[in-house]
């Protein structure tokens, strides 16, 4: 059974959702890498008014950010605050990608992954896995969807979460932040050459997840 998995794509493809079932069946951590780069942006979002770049390098350089695994799903703390709930809000979302493209930022973001990994077997799912992570990880997934299902499973989430959010724009939020992720200098998001590639637009949560089974097995 192989037991580092490393899982990308654009945002709403699935990930975390499959990610997360796949590594409760093997047994191992699930590591989400988007919420790592989301704490640093509710961090500079709450020392700062504005997310300049100067900004996002001040909160990032004495980050402590931690992931804990639980029957509930992901927390996230940063500097000993929980902030799984905060990260998760539309302002954080809309600076995310920018934070995410600086290169301070990624190299400590990675230096604790690896971290995370060297630890035992994962389940990681983010943008730049396959391709600068876990390079050498036993199977690589990339998920995609069309565009409007992606929105449209965002749409379901952010509702019954609470929030007002409008379908157009979250299509357009996606469409933005996955061109930002795409066309970034460093580490862009794009499907490894080793990776297999999964378009779950028509296909279930468990679907997915019983394919990238049959590929750990
Ligand atoms: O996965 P999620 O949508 O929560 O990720 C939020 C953002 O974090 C992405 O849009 C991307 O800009 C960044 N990210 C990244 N590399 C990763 C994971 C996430 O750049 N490995």
């Amino acid at each position: 059974m192989k037991r580092v998995i490393a899982i990308d794509g654009p945002a709403g493809a699935g990930k975390s959702t499959v990610a997360k079932i796949v590594a409760e069946r093997l047994g191992c951590t699930y590591i989400d890498t988007g919420a790592m780069y989301r704490g640093v942006a509710w961090k500079t979002l709450r020392q700062s008014q504005e997310a300049t770049d100067e900004a996002i390098l001040r909160a990032v350089h004495d980050i402590d950010v931690r992931l804990s695994c639980t029957e509930s799903g992901t927390h996230v703390t940063v500097d000993g605050t929980d902030v799984t709930a905060e990260i998760r809000t539309p302002e954080v979302t809309h600076i995310v990608s920018r934070v995410a493209a600086l290169g301070a930022v990624r190299e400590k973001m990675v230096e604790l992954q690896r971290t995370m990994a060297a630890e035992g077997a994962v389940v990681m799912d983010g943008r730049d896995i396959g391709t600068n992570v876990l390079q050498n990880a036993d199977v690589k997934v990339f998920l995609t969807a069309s565009v409007e299902e992606r929105a449209r499973r965002r749409y379901d989430e952010m509702r019954a979460k609470g929030y007002a959010v409008d379908l157009e724009e979250l299509k357009q939020e996606i469409a933005s932040r996955d061109k930002q992720d795409s066309e970034r200098e460093i580490s862009p998001l794009r499907q490894a050459d080793d990776a297999v590639l999964l378009d779950t637009t028509t296909l279930s949560i468990e679907e997915v997840a019983a394919r990238i089974m049959e590929l750990c097995e």
